[in-house]
Formats: structure tokens, sequence, C-alpha cells
């Protein structure tokens, strides 16, 4: 049977099962309590709490972050709260204590430090209102927890259980607690046998492993406060006596009869704040007590009172302890001899410690004790006598019969081998004839070996502006409060706080000042040898204060005075640092928001004095946060700018890395005290940057952290005082600044911010849309006739929000009056008034709804009151039944539709018709399923013999879009002025792609804002046309001005050697398309249904034969542009708008090469350079591997058709192909052949089904003789016979090499491409910095790297020193890192179904051990991994490869071959991290053992038959390593 073995786990395990929230107090968010480890365990489990219908809440605290604020807010909800805590944080939460001691919440206290505690924590706070209870063991831990819970309940107050858990480390493992009696304690009733599977909905989603619990209602009237007396124990009344005496009148009375603090329960609760005091009494207390002791006696035989007397009944000495080992003296004074003073001595301890109950401490004392010595285990002790020794003598004063002599002694720490010593010093003093009060028995230190104190440990993800911090101020950064720097013996916990610091730097100031008034008297004086340090001590002394000249002046100082020799000139020395004028800045965290640190920041503040705090927020934004308003009651922020006098920024390192270092250069620049709060979102310490990243953008994107600048002088300098970083506000920053009238000011500057900066944050916008929707449509529908059906979809990719529209119309043209709706706008309280209700899901992910239906589905799945009995209602599921192939997932196919359709059904639903399921896998994909289903809801309704049913219009294609656009105008132009949305339309969007933007969402924020009711946020992506990858350094400082003022401070170098900007919001499109141009690029169809970028080899080595390629490129590149005006038009007027051309249809454009219709789909050209295949040339619509001449210079090229990456999971009639032969042509003839393939490819490829619309299909079709001759006829030429060439590898050689004509090139490791700034790694700024100084040129990779071209020999030393500066030369990583390359996928690619590029590190790391220790470090294995399908980092050429399927699901391929000559072949699918790691580690590790000499890993894996080989496209999917079963379960 299961036992619990430590008194934490024992009090944890009643602490979850009795409550709704759980504050679990930690010393960090990383390091546990000996209670968390339990409570998290259970909270993974989601075992349900006997008092909360689910899993109760579990919400780690750290320690030094004001933790019992967290109670308050849930505790004042009502709901039942309980905290598990290290004794010491209670003092310094006293503020809190007093209210919280009014609500049923219960504390489980471990007594500190464990080997001696200090039971002071406990007598500090005893008058706080709290009962106490104490435990002595671990049976009683368990006991006395659930006795507090049942107490808090009861009496609705609050409840200290405290213990020394160390002491009980040898007590037997005691039984899991009994069920049935937590139940019956905490009056939700004893289940019936059958128990919880009566739940009605039983069974519903047995698959999620949920399982439903019912409670039954408190008895508890929270809401008034009033308590009830409960009858306890098994259906027999036990009801005491004294039950009734809980309220007002009986508590007076029974304050008259009570000892001193008795009444303090209700009257001593008065605090800053009004509280509620509820109406029991001491006795009331003691009654319920009793009443819960005696249900546990009965159930388990323990019985437990007030007080515990143990000894004999005729005892005259006792000793009352109240301390960690009573049983240590129990023990000895049964083995003490007759002859010993202290044989037959009694014990007293104390279980309810408050209420102090004193008559029933002298009560429990045989009436024969004459002598009582109390013993009082508390090191700080405040007054003369001990509160325990007052506690007892006011009993005996106010009880019959004789005062026994009652003498205090202070308890020290005992050791084992010296009690016997220690109880005869203390009963020589207690019978003696005079016995002397206050003495002191053990070692007062506590036991000589102590555990240290856990230093406080700053997380690491802190460090992040600490990097900054070093990196902006260097040698003169000055941090007051450092943690594990030496502060004198004084604690961590001290030293950290703002307090401290402060006292610290003004200490600091002052010497600095007192430094400059002597050098002002030498100056005067001048006592020096030389005259030298007279003159450079004056120039100092008037720059003193200027941080970069007094720094500069310093070092020439310090030389003139060593050189001197004169006694001053030798003191002043001895204080050089002095000379340095500092950035003075003080560290504070979360906690200084909160109201006990508050008083801190608040000093710096007041005092005006020019210091800088930096001050980092970690609790992440979540709905929690947004709501407790308890814990965000102080904004520092707000706080400080309220002050006026002070410098204030808010900033967020994982949202605007600018923005922090201009916010801290400004800060140490202000002349008075400034205040930067740092956001850093973090639940634990060890969470991934990626999670604080995420967290970072909700937090400042909904305005819950705006980011801004607040100078109060700005308007000295001319600036305005407020600066708004980011784009919302949260609504007490508004009424700040509309309170200081710059509201107005920021309205003027900022136009287009109006609208979002008086859109609050947090208010109640999205159900209000939600009502205006639906009524819109009610009055729509009104004046019509028919029955009514309203039908709601969900859908991600819009086939079924497409086919609801459809069954709308077709509703519509039978008479039905119809009403269309995303689940998530539908108001979900009007769901039981619907007549017939239709619901058309699909399925995303692993069985989840929708994006725009899961609100819906939560509220319809959770909902108890939700009554659909007058309803009829049907539902159509989309899904593919092969989606996740392994028997244990079927369980995914169409899960959405099938859930909801058992829930309505079980709300009370009436079923239309059964629920129908569509499948991608049948001939017609989910239409088949749907042809089937849609004519019973006909019939059912009875509309299905209408004559005469109007014709539906077919539905728009890309086609049918590109036709109308007039040369890609559409109505883009109109679309950039519309101000209401950040988006443009869904036809333009088809539209810009030829103009090289993308629309997008960033997709980590979807969620939140619809939370907010806000439109996603819509930004562009914009690529730019690079042909063969090849910048200027002046381009690379223009692409990097745009990135960081119109973009997200970000690059992307791309897999296809171009740069891409993301996060373009709307109104910045234009400019950044303009200042692309200036720097003499374009975006013109770098995407859409045209000729893409060209690629060409890097080819650092061979500079003449790039030279020579690259021009060829170019060439393809502009012979292939498309015509059209439209670009011009739309994207390059002037500011004036002078030059437009817009005008209506007057322009008439024509594209010679594409037509008005274009390409089919999109159409890209890549050369390599024989050995090399980086570009990987097998990959594309055309390919051409370049030929040398005899004399090394460029022949020709052979040609390759019909290569391809894009695929769609499942759909076996798409696959990845690579190129075909065609043969041999002249160099000078290859963009003519280009034009003719790619006219070829226009009028044959398939113009009706996009995913078979590109060239690999063509010519698969076609057979690939009959394209060659197509393509001949058109060009009038014949292909030579194919040359000999040969690969060697598709990745980049990294580090230096020399080319043939002495010029040097550097290949740097670019992690997938991604240019930009952090704390640790400012390799953007590192790269511009370069840019400035270098002549040659930036060549963009086709593996996402870069390489700066063409340095000069004389260049050299600079380059090489600013790449060592800036960490751009380390490429010392490992092969497997180094041969990576992953797409852009989350956040903002709108096709990603999982993480690529913020992912595929993190999974190196994880492998990377695997490679050291196997001895691959240096092997170069290519590994790709991309968010979807679509394949834009190539990756079925990688010999191994992961695409994501669903989030964190992904499939893997193997098998491909290394120099990309070779497709790879699917070996598992959707598999996630762990089951990655289990493949690859030993996979790696056979290799390393039993790999042949030279043979390469994609190889290897088909050797040992891991994989079959892919031959060609069309056998891509036969002979996968994974059987598929098409088992339904
Ligand atoms: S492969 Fe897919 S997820 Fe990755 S960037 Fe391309 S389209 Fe987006």
């Amino acid at each position: 049977m299961a036992s619990i073995i430590t008194a934490g786990e024992a009090a944890a395990r009643i602490s979850y099962l009795s409550s709704d929230v759980v504050v679990s107090v930690q010393p960090s968010l990383a390091a546990d309590s000996e209670f968390s480890k339990h409570l998290r365990t259970f909270a993974q489990k989601k075992v349900p709490s006997v008092v909360a219908k689910t899993a109760p809440e579990v919400l780690p605290v750290r320690e030094n972050v004001d933790p019992l604020l967290s109670a308050l807010g849930p505790a004042r909800n009502g709901k039942a709260v309980s905290v598990t805590s290290p004794s010491h944080v209670l003092v310094q939460s006293v503020p809190h204590l007093y209210q919280l001691a009014q609500c049923p919440v219960v504390m489980h206290v471990s007594l500190q430090p464990s080997r001696y505690p200090d039971y002071s924590d406990i007598t500090s706070i005893r008058q706080s209102g709290f009962v106490m209870l104490q435990s002595e063991s671990l049976q009683e831990v368990q006991d006395m927890a659930l006795a507090a819970h049942a107490l808090a309940r009861r009496s609705g107050k609050g409840v200290i259980h405290f213990f020394s858990s160390a002491n009980m480390e040898a007590d037997d493992p005691i039984p899991l607690e009994q069920l049935d009696l937590v139940r019956q304690l905490l009056d939700v009733g004893v289940a019936p046998a059958s128990g919880d599977s009566t739940a009605p909905d039983g069974g519903l989603y047995a698959e999620d492993g949920r399982t439903p619990s019912t409670t039954l209602p408190h008895n508890q009237n929270s809401a008034t406060g009033v308590t009830h007396p409960t009858e306890i124990g098994n259906g027999a009344a036990q009801k005491g006596p004294e039950a009734g005496s809980v309220t007002a009148s009986s508590a007076e009375s029974s304050r008259r009869e009570s000892s001193d603090d008795s009444g303090r329960v209700s009257s001593l609760a008065t605090s800053v704040e009004s509280i509620e005091t509820r109406p029991i009494t001491s006795d009331g207390i003691y009654n319920l007590v009793s009443q819960i002791w005696d249900a546990i006696r009965t159930s388990t035989g323990r019985s437990y009172d007030a007080f515990t007397y143990s000894g004999p009944a005729d005892a005259e000495n006792a000793l009352f302890i109240f301390g960690s080992d009573p049983v240590m003296f129990a023990q000895a004074i049964d083995r003490a001899n007759s002859s010993d003073l202290y044989a037959k001595a009694g014990i007293l301890t104390t279980r309810l410690y408050r209420p102090w109950l004193g008559s029933k401490a002298a009560a429990t004392l045989p009436r024969t004790v004459k002598r009582i010595s109390v013993l009082e285990q508390i090191r700080r002790k405040t007054t003369k006598w001990g509160p325990l020794l007052l506690d007892l003598l006011m009993s005996f004063k106010t009880a019959a019969g004789t005062t026994p002599v009652i003498i205090g002694y202070k308890l020290g720490y005992i050791e084992p081998a010296t009690i016997q010593q220690a109880l005869r010093g203390i009963f020589q003093n207690l019978l003696s004839e005079a016995p002397i009060q206050n003495l002191e028995i053990g070692r007062p230190d506590g036991p000589t070996t102590r555990a240290p104190e856990p230093p406080l440990m700053r997380p690491e993800l802190e460090n992040a502006y600490l990097k900054i911090l070093d990196q902006l101020f260097g040698d003169r950064l000055y941090i007051a409060n450092q943690l594990q720097s030496s502060h004198a013996g004084i604690s961590s916990r001290l030293s950290a706080s703002p307090e401290y610091g402060f006292g610290s730097l003004i200490a600091r100031s002052q010497r600095r000042q007192d430094f400059i008034s002597k050098v002002q008297a030498a100056i005067k004086s001048h006592p020096f040898t030389t005259d030298a340090p007279r003159n450079w001590l004056s120039k100092w002394a008037l720059q003193a204060d200027d941080s970069k000249k007094a720094n500069c002046l310093a070092p020439e100082v310090v030389s003139r005075l060593s050189v001197d020799g004169s006694p001053l000139a030798n003191e002043l020395l001895s204080a050089r640092s002095m000379l340095l004028k500092e950035s003075q800045w003080l560290i504070g965290s979360n906690s200084w928001a909160y109201d006990l640190g508050n008083s801190g920041v608040h000093h710096v503040i007041a005092s005006g004095a020019n210091v800088n705090m930096l001050i980092i927020e970690s609790q992440p934004y979540s709905e929690r946060a947004a709501t407790d308003a308890v814990r965000r009651k102080k904004d520092i922020g707000l706080y400080a700018m309220n002050f006026g006098n002070a410098y204030v920024a808010s900033v967020a390192v994982y949202s605007s890395y600018t923005q922090v270092l201009s916010a801290m250069i400004e800060a140490d620049k202000f002349n008075g005290p400034s205040v930067v709060v740092a956001y850093l979102p973090y639940s634990r310490e060890d969470d991934s940057p990626l999670t604080a990243l995420q967290e970072t953008k909700k937090a400042v994107d909904i305005g819950y952290w705006p980011l801004y600048r607040w100078d109060p002088n700005g308007g000295e300098h001319g600036e305005p005082n407020f600066k708004l970083d980011s784009e919302r506000i949260r609504r007490e920053l508004e009424e700040f600044l509309k309170r200081d009238n710059y509201m107005t000011q920021v309205m003027k500057r900022h136009p287009d911010l109006a609208s979002n900066l008086s859109g609050s944050y947090g208010s109640e916008v999205r159900a209000l849309q939600k009502r205006k929707a639906k009524d819109a449509y009610n009055e729509l529908l009104e004046g019509l006739y028919g029955a009514p059906m309203t039908i709601l979809f969900a859908s991600d990719n819009g086939n079924a929000e497409g086919l609801a529209k459809r069954l709308g119309n077709r509703g519509k043209a039978r008479g039905l009056k119809t009403m269309v709706m995303a689940m998530d706008d539908y108001p979900i309280e009007d769901l039981s008034t619907e007549e017939n209700v239709i619901m058309i899901t699909s399925t995303a992910g692993q069985g989840e709804f929708p994006q725009n239906g899961r609100a819906f589905w939560e509220a319809v799945k959770n909902s108890t009151d939700l009554e659909l009995s007058g309803v009829n209602f049907s539902v159509f599921g989309l899904g593919d039944s092969h989606y996740w192939p392994r028997k244990e997932d079927k369980i995914y196919y169409n899960k959405p539709g099938k859930d909801l359709y058992a829930r309505i059904l079980a709300l009370g639903g009436k079923s239309l018709v059964e629920c129908g399921l569509g499948d991608d896998q049948d001939p017609d994909a989910f239409q088949t399923g749907y042809a089937e289903w849609e004519p019973k809801l006909w019939k059912v309704l009875g509309v299905d013999k209408v004559a005469d049913l109007p014709e539906e219009p077919p539905p728009l294609t890309n086609e049918d879009i590109k036709a109308a656009s007039n040369y890609l105008r559409g109505t883009i132009a109109e679309g950039l002025r519309d101000e209401t949305t950040g988006a443009i339309s869904a036809s333009d969007q088809q539209l810009t792609k030829f103009h090289g933007t993308y629309m997008q969402d960033d997709r980590d924020l979807r969620d939140e804002r619809k939370a907010q009711g806000l439109e996603p946020a819509y930004a562009f992506m914009i690529r730019c046309r690079l042909p063969g990858g090849v910048a200027t350094p002046s381009q690379w400082i223009q692409m990097d001005d745009i990135s960081t003022n119109l973009g997200n401070e970000t690059m992307k170098l791309t897999t296809r050697q171009t740069f891409q900007f993301h996060g373009v919001v709307k109104g910045k499109l234009r400019p950044a398309m303009q200042a692309i141009n200036r720097a003499l690029m374009t975006t013109i169809a770098a995407c859409g249904d045209v000729n893409r970028n060209v690629m060409c080899s890097s080819l650092p080595q061979h500079s003449k034969s790039h030279a020579d390629v690259w021009a060829v490129a170019k060439k393809i590149s502009d012979h292939l542009l498309p015509s059209t005006t439209a670009y011009h038009e739309i994207w390059l007027t002037d500011e004036n708008d002078k030059k437009t051309q817009v005008a209506g249809d007057a322009v008439v454009d024509h594209e010679p090469l594409y037509g008005p219709t274009y390409l089919p789909r999109k159409f890209k050209i890549s050369m390599a350079i024989p050995p090399y295949n980086d570009t990987d040339v097998y990959a594309h619509d055309i390919g051409l591997i370049a030929i040398k001449a005899s004399d090394g210079r460029l022949d020709g090229f052979n040609i390759l058709v019909g290569g391809g990456m894009g695929v769609t999971h499942n759909n076996k009639k798409t696959y990845p192909r690579t190129g075909s032969m065609m043969g041999f042509v002249p160099a000078g003839k290859a963009h003519i052949v280009c034009e003719k393939i790619m006219l070829v490819q226009r009028d044959h490829g398939d113009r009706k089904n996009r995913k078979h619309a590109r060239l690999k299909y063509t010519v698969d079709d076609m057979g690939l003789d009959v394209f060659r001759s197509k393509v001949e006829d058109l060009w009038g030429e014949k292909f030579e016979s194919p040359r000999l060439f040969h690969f060697d590898s598709n990745i980049d050689t990294f580090g230096w090499q020399r080319d043939e004509e002495g010029l040097n090139h550097f290949t740097m490791f670019i992690e997938n491409g991604r240019v930009e700034d952090t704390a640790s790694f400012p390799m953007k700024t590192g790269l511009r910095e370069i840019a400035k100084v270098h002549k040659g040129e930036f060549r963009l990779t086709a593996n996402q790297h870069l390489i700066l071209s063409n340095v000069s020999d004389g260049d050299l030393p600079i380059i090489k020193e600013l790449l060592a500066k800036y960490k751009l030369d380390n490429t010392n990583f490992s092969g497997l890192r180094l041969s990576s390359s992953a797409c852009v996928a989350f956040p903002t690619c709108g096709l990603a179904m999982a993480e690529s590029e913020r992912y595929l590190p993190e999974l190196i790391t994880k492998l990377e051990e695997v490679v050291e220790e196997s001895g691959l470090r240096q092997d170069s294995i290519v590994m790709r991994m991309t968010g979807c399908p679509n394949g834009c980092a190539r990756p079925w050429l990688a010999e191994v490869a992961f695409v994501g399927k669903a989030y964190g699901a992904y499939n893997m391929y193997l098998g491909g071959g290394y120099h990309g000559q070779r497709l790879n072949k699917l070996y598992r699918s959707s598999i996630k991290e762990e089951e990655i790691l289990s493949i690859m580690k030993p996979l790696l590790k056979q290799y390393a053992l039993e790999r042949n000499e030279g043979e390469r890993f994609g190889d290897f894996c088909i050797r040992i038959g891991m994989i079959k080989p892919t031959t060609e496209g069309k056998t891509f999917h036969e002979d996968t390593a994974e059987v598929e079963s098409d088992e339904e379960v």
C-alpha cells in the first residue's frame, strides 16, 4: 500500500485535496520546497481536489515576491485557498496575515531553519487573528492538516498549521489519508458506492483521460461571511451543546471568560483595510475543532485535544515545551532513575496554540503539579518574558485553585547526548528556593554543523538585462546590490533589498564627492612635485560629472600622478577608481513592485538622487495575471512618473532590443532618479527563452506591458516627455497621460495610433461584438419566412467555412432563414433558444478544434447548465483518416466533429441527422461524405423537394483573381489606404505576393488578441529580389535600417539567398518598399506565380567563375521579370503622389512573357557550380549546372527541369521531385532556354488544381522527352548531350578562404539565417559595423549563412577585429549544426503547423551530447526542418529531415543524398521530441561505430536497411518504413 514518509508530502496531499487554489511558496521557481514537488505531481496528473470540481490551481510563488499577496485575491473571491510555506515568510508578510486571517485560508507552515527551528516565527504573529494548530509527529501532520481545512471551512477563519518536519524524519511511514474522512470533514458528503461514475456525461471524454468529479456545495455561506456550525459524524448528530454559541452575543460573553488573547481572534483583526470580522469566539473555535477531532477519533482511533499532557497523574513538576523535540525530553524522563531530580515529571504541549485556551491548559495538568518549567525555543525574543510564559501565567491566574510556580527558560539546541544534563539544570533551578527566570538551556546558536542559508540566485534568464548593461557601460558599470558579491557578512536577503543598495550607492556617491573636493583643494594648494598633475586634475575636475569626458581624462590623470611621487599624488592614486564616473545601478525584481518592497523604491525616487534602478518584472502575462488586481496593485513605472522628477522607461528585451538600449543610455544620462522597468516573463527559472519571447509578445501587443520612455525634462531639449514605443497601453497609463494632458500630444503625433490608444485593455469588447453580430443577423432575417437554421462553423483553412456558407445559401434557396457564423462569434447563451443548429468543423492539430471554435467548444464542454432539449441539431466534421496513421492516434480523426455531436446530444439536443464525417482520403475528399449527409438534412427539414433552385456561382479561383486584377493591381492601393484594419482583402493578399509581400499575422498573439476582441496582429513579410544573393555593404546597411525602423528589428537571410523582413505593418509597407527601391533592389516577383529570385552558388574560392555565373543569373532574372507597371504605381510614387499612374483602366499593361494570368504556379531557378551544390540545384523548376571550358571560364550549363519540393501531407498525388536532365546549352543562350521552358509550363501547366500545377507534374504527366521537344520547338534549337560534372556536397564551407585573385572571403555561421541582436550576441550591430568598413560584397548563401566576400589583405586586420569583437568569427560548432537548416514557420508563417526556426537549434543541442560522445563532432550530417510540407528549407533532400505535422509533432524522413542528389523517405510520422531523440541518439551512435570509410549518414541509413532509397519523385510514397493502420479505433 502506498505510504507517506515526509511531513511535506502529508501536508501537501491534504492541502491539494482540500483547496481550489494552492499557493506554493518556494525558494525559487526552479528550486522545490518540501511541499512543491508533491503538489506539482498531483497537478500534472490533474488529480481533482475533493472540494473543487476540477484539479485545483497550484500557484508556485517565489519567497521574495511578497508571496502571501497571491492568496488574497482568490480568498476574497470565495475560493478555498491554502498556502504551503516555510516559516520565515510569515513575519515579512504581517500586513497580509491580518487580512488573510479573516478568510478560510489554511497555511501549512514548515518551521525553519529545519535542524533547529525558531518558534518566534510563530509567536511573533500570534496576534494576527489566525487559528494555530501544531503537529509533533508525521501522523499528526496528516490529521492536523485535515483538521485545519475542516476548521477553516466551518469557522470561516484562517488557520495556520505549523510543524518541524526535520523532527519527524525518523517517524515510521503512515498510510495515505482516508478519502472518505476527508470528504466527511470537508462537508462535501460521502459519495455513494457508485461514486463519481454517476456523473451525467461520464465516458464522453474518456479518450482525454478526464474523469468528471462531483462535489456537493459548501455548507458555508461565504458571501455573507456567516458561518453555521456543522454536524459531523456518520449521520448521527454530534452537535455540541456550545455549537449555538457562534453568535455575536455569545462572543461577547465568552470573551469575558477566556484568557487575554481569546477574544482577539476577531477583535484584533484590524489592519490597513477594513475587514469583515466573523462572529466567532475562542470557545466556538474550540467546539468546532473538538467536533473535528472527535470525527477523526471515531474514524481512526487517534484522539487529540487542545493540550496534551504526558506523565504521571500525580506529578508535582511539569515541563511545558514549545520547541521542536518534546519526544526527546519525554524519553529522557522515562529513562530517569528515581534519584534524578526530573524523575516523574510530566510534559505539557499545545496542539491548539491560538486561540489560547488557558483554562484548558490548567485543566489538562494534574492538580498535583506545583512547579512548571516553560521551555521556549525562541531565538528572537523582543520582550523580557517569553510569550508562552505569559500565556501560561495568565492561564493559571484566571483558573481556579492554587497557582503553581512558573519559571521560563530559553530553549537552545540540545544534543541528544546532553539531554540529561539539560534536564538537571532545568530542575535544579526550578526546585531551588528562588528560581531564576529566563535561564538559557542548550546552545543558543543551534547545532554546530548547520546547513548554510541557500544564497539568493539571480535566475539565468534575468541575466539578459545585466549583459546589456555590461555591454553598454563596461568598466564603469557599478551594481550596488549585485548578488553573489560579498557585502561584509550581510545576508543576501538583506543586501539584495532596495534599501541596502540605495544606502550603499548614496555612500559611494558621497565618497566620490569628497574625492572631488579633495582634488579641488589640491589644485588650489598645489602640493605636487611637478605641474602636470595640477593641469590634468583641473581639466578632470571640470568634467567630473560627465562620464564620457571624465573617464576619458582619467588615464591621463593617473599617468601624471604616477610620475609625480608627492604624498598627495600617491594618496589620490590610491583612490584612482574615483576618477571614473560610474553608471550606478540598483537591480531589483518584481518583488519591489508589490506592497512590501515598494517602500525602498519610494525612498530612491523621493530622494531625487542620481541613481538608476532596473526593476525586472517576471510575472508572465496571462489571464490570471490580468485579472489578479491585488498582485498588480503597484505599477512602479506609473508610481515613478507621478513623482514628476524621475526618468521612467518600460522595456522588454524580447520585444525590442533597441528600445532597451535607448532606455538604459537615457537613464544613465538623466541627472536624477531613473527607473527602468524591464519585462522578462517566466513561470520557472529554467523556462526556455522561446517561452519568455512568446509571453513578452503577447503582453506588449495587448498593452499589458507597453513600451515607453518618459523624460520629465524632455521639453527642455525640445523632445516630447513621453515616447510610446509600442502600440497599445494600459488603461492606467492612459489615464495618467490624459490627466497630464500628454495624451493629446501623443495623439497629435501619432494620429494613426489614436484608436489603439483609446481602445482600453481588458474591456468586454468581445462579448459586445458577439452580441452586435448576432443582432445584426437577426435584423437581416426579420421579415423572412421559413424555419430558422443557424449554421456555426469552426475553420482554420477555409474549407469548413466555405461549406457552411454554401449550406447557408442553399438553405436560403430552399426558403429557410439561415444565419452563418463562426462558432466563437456566436453568443453561447442563445444556443438553447435556437430551433435548428448545424455545426460544421474541421480538425486541427491532434484532434483539436480550429482556432475560431475553441472558445465555443470549451463553453459547451464545460457548461453544466446548458439545456438543449428544445434544439434540433446536426454536425458535419472534416478530417483526414490517414493524417495520424498510427493505430493509437486514430482517435484524432474527426475528433472535434464527433465530440461536438456527442456533447450536444448529452445536453439534450435532438439529432436531425447523424454526425457526418468528411474524409480527405475519399475520392472527392470531404465532399464525398458531405454529398451523402446534406440531402438527409434537407429531407428531415422537409425542404428536399423544392423546385427551381437557382444555379450556384462557381467558386472564385486564383486564376480568376489574376485575370481580373488588371495586371496585378486589384484593389491593393485602396486597401493600403484603409486605416480601419491592418489587413487587406483576400484577393489582394493573393496579388501582393507578386509584388514580393505576403500578409501574415503573428500566431503567437492570435489567441490573446481574439480574447481581447482585436483583429489578429496583421503584418507583412517582404522578400527582396536579389539575384545570386549578392549585396553591397551600403545595401546591407540600408536593409538593416529597414528592419529596424519598419520591421521587427530582425532580418532573415532565406534559403533562396535573399533578405526577408517580417512584422512590417500595413502603414509601413509603402515606406519599406520605397526604401528597398532606394537601395537599388526590388521585391517585384519575389513571390507569386512568376519566376522568383534566381539563385547562384556563392563560391568564395573561385571569384572568376562566380562572376561569370552570377552575370548569367542576373541576366535570367532580368529577362524573366514581369512587365506590369502596377508595382511602380502602387509602391513607388513619391510623397505627394505626384507621379501616380493609377488611373483605373486607363493604363493598359502588356505581359509579353507571362500573359494576363501569369504562370499556373510559382517558378524557381537555381544555378550551381560543381563540385558545390550549395544551391540544391535538383530542387528547382530549372536547375543550371555550370560547366567550365578548358580555359577555366564558363562554357555553358547542363539544364535540369522539374525539381520541386512542396507536397501536401497524406496526399499521395503530391510528391517532391528532383530535376531531370535536359541536356547542355551554351552560356549565352541560357536565359533564352529558361524562358522557353517557362513558356511550355505557362501553356501546359495545370491551372485547375494548384496542388498539381508545378512544372514537376507537367514534366511527369507529359514525359521528359515530349517536354524537351516542346521546349526545343519553341527555342528552335536542340539541347546538346549533358557534360560530365561531379558534386561533393550541398553545404557551406565556413571560415576564411582565399581565391585565385588573392582576395579573402569569410563564411560565417548565421543560425537559420536570422540576423538579430540579443543580449548575449549583438550580431546585427556587429554586421552593421562591419558593413561600414567593408569594401567587398556580402554574399547570402542558400544555406542561410553569410559570406564577407572580396576582402583585400590590407583590410583583413580591421575586419578580423570586428568579427572577433562581435563574436562573428565563431564557427566552432558541431558538424550537425553547421549543416542544419530550418524555415521560418512560427510565429509569422501562416502555413506553419509546427515550430521550425525557433526549435531546430534546441533539438540539435539535445543531440549534440551524443554527437560528441560518438566522436561525430566534426562530421557533417545534413539535417533540415520545416514547419509544413511546403518545404521552404528543402527538407526532402536532407539526410535527415523533420516536417511539421501539428504543433510539437513532426514527420521524420531519412536517406537523403549528402549532396542533394537523392530524395529521402518517410521513416516515422507525427512523432514528438521524445521519440525523435529516442530514434536519433542510438542511430547516431550506430553510425559512428558501423559506418564504412567515408560513408554518409543518408547512405548508411539505406545500407543498414532502416529506409529504402527513393529513386524518383513518383516513388516517394512507396516502401515507407511505417505501415499505416486502417483500423478505426
Ligand atoms: S516550409 Fe511551411 S512553415 Fe516553413 S516557411 Fe515554408 S510555408 Fe512556412
